[in-house]
């Protein structure tokens, strides 16, 4: 976007897809390592704890997944999927 390059028309959905994939994945990978510390991982004392807290707020605030989803939808219907592909090898 700074180099001036990207398609504006498209960025707000590719922005939506980064934002959902990271959050959503983040998500996944905190709550695993809950299970993994036991109890300890719903301690305060235990840093995943905090960090459980932090990631889970990522789906909310900035626009909620569903939200993201909505835009990323939006953007398929109107312009297909061709336009919304990352370039190979990123
Ligand atoms: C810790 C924290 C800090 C924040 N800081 C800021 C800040 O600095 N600046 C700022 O502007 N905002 C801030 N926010 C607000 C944040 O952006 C909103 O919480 C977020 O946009 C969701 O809005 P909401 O809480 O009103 O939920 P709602 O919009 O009421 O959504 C509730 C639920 O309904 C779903 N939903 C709503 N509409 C639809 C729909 N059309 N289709 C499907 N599902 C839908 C949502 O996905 C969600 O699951 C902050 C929030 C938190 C928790």
């Amino acid at each position: 976007m700074d180099e001036g390059t990207a398609d504006r028309k498209t960025l707000h959905a590719k922005a939506a897809i980064a934002k959902l994939a990271a959050s959503e994945a983040a998500v996944r990978v905190i709550d695993r390592c809950v299970q993994i510390f036991g109890g300890r991982g719903y301690d305060r004392a235990y840093r995943v704890e905090r960090l459980y807290r932090e990631l889970r707020v990522d789906r909310i605030w900035e626009g909620t997944s569903e939200i993201q989803r909505l835009i990323i939808a939006g953007e398929l219907v109107r312009r297909g999927t061709d336009v919304l592909q990352l370039p190979t090898g990123s």
